[in-house]
């Protein structure tokens, strides 16, 4: 992670080939696109790639988790179960539809608790939405038995896991409805983008149709299409679809590079005998896109931190300190600080913020210390920086 990092010819080139035919929307304009559908090509690529019949592209990834729950039927006054530990657009998806974000605790995959899931079930829940985080996975064969047996709809943000597998099975394909960010610091980006993933036919109509105003897509004049239910705009352009073009090519290639260099840190790292791995569970591999590790303590994750920043270690984080990613940090949303009214129903739903805490949670993030793999190092570069993060690690020990 970022694919902004290796951008050449071949991002240019399916670049210029949209400047060339001068249409930048996805649909319609046939006779002047000279067979250029961009994020058309884009679709069928990722459905190779995530092994998936169907993919909705959209404008970003949180419009994906948008979209992907209002196929799936999610709305007013549905409670969707969600990790603490996540990006902000996990619970701005689940609020923009009017439903209700119920959130649970992480263990140390650093994703959902499938205990804290299970505790959290009450009869208005409707989804379980899984987030991949930091390259890897949760526990994805229990989150799976218990939404089966409570017949909950099971949704896999894999934004930050694109590439990552588990028995495998891309990650993002393992549960009813996948999602992806194309966004600019994603391992493959478009600029701003993100894409729905399915199997169900059903889910991935809606999906096409509600991404683009409701229409129906059929046919090829556009101001003829019928509506069978209302919908948003949350559609991607031709110019970012065929960035991405280019950099779903290269996954491959970024993925090597990214696992290779997560091997080097595992390994450099694994001789400090007080650090501990992430947990990948069993049949599960990483994408490479992050290298994260447990110290003792908070305490002592601070102290490294700060040895980080003074040794000149950048692109390293200890999220229970960090405003983005950890509901400590969220008082926007614990308050509700809403520019427009919210509605009884998520106001009430919501309100056991005020007093609950995430001592689970707490445990891991504020043990956990998470560090981006550039695309752009070389072999070099990365050896010298494990070694140098070991020696700051263990003076602050
Ligand atoms: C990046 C990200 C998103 C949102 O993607 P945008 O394209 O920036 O809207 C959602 N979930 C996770 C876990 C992310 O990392």
């Amino acid at each position: 992670m970022p694919g902004f990092e290796l951008f050449g010819d071949l991002e240019r080139k399916e670049l210029q080939d949209v400047l060339d035919n001068g249409v930048l929307m996805r649909y319609g304009f046939d006779g002047m696109r000279n067979g250029h559908w961009k994020a058309k090509e884009l679709e069928s690529a990722l459905s190779k790639t995530f092994q998936t019949n169907h993919v909705q592209l959209v404008s970003s990834g949180t419009a994906a988790v948008t979209v992907a729950l209002a196929s799936a039927g999610v709305g007013a006054g549905d409670e969707v179960i969600m990790p603490t530990f996540t990006f902000v657009a996990s619970f701005e998806a689940i609020m923009a539809l009017g439903a209700i974000p119920v959130l649970v605790d992480i263990d140390d995959t650093l994703a959902l608790s499938p205990k804290a899931v299970e505790a959290a079930i009450t009869p208005k829940t409707k989804a379980i939405m899984v987030v991949q985080m930091c390259g890897s996975m949760g526990d994805m064969d229990a989150l799976q038995v218990i939404s089966k047996k409570h017949d909950l709809l099971l949704i896999e943000d894999a934004c930050q896991a694109i590439g990552g597998t588990y028995n495998g099975k891309p990650l993002g394909s393992i549960a009813d409805l996948g999602c992806f960010s194309f966004d600019f610091v994603k391992t493959i980006t478009c600029g701003e983008g993100g894409a729905v993933i399915t199997n169900n036919k059903d889910y991935y109509l809606n999906a096409d149709h509600y991404s683009d105003h409701g229409h129906d897509h059929v046919g090829n004049d556009r101001g003829a299409e019928t509506h069978p239910f209302l919908g948003y705009n949350f559609r991607i352009s031709e110019l970012h679809a065929a960035v991405g073009l280019a950099q779903v090519q290269r996954l491959p290639e970024f993925i090597a590079i990214q696992r290779k260099y997560l091997k080097i840190f595992q390994e450099t790292l694994s001789q400090i005998p007080e650090l501990t791995h992430r947990k990948v569970p069993e049949g599960g591999e990483e994408s490479g896109a992050f290298f994260n590790f447990f110290l003792p303590d908070l305490e002592t994750s601070r102290k490294v931190i700060q040895g980080f920043k003074d040794g000149g270690i950048d692109v390293c984080w200890n999220y229970y300190d960090n405003n983005w990613h950890y509901i400590r940090k969220w008082e926007h949303l614990k308050e509700l600080k809403s520019l427009f009214p919210i509605s009884q129903e998520v106001k009430e739903g919501l309100k056991y913020l005020e007093t609950k805490t995430y001592d689970e949670s707490d445990h891991y993030i504020g043990r956990n210390i998470s560090c981006l793999i550039k695309l752009s190092w070389t072999e070099e570069d990365v050896k010298a920086r494990a070694n140098k993060m070991v020696e700051i690690i263990k003076k602050s020990i």
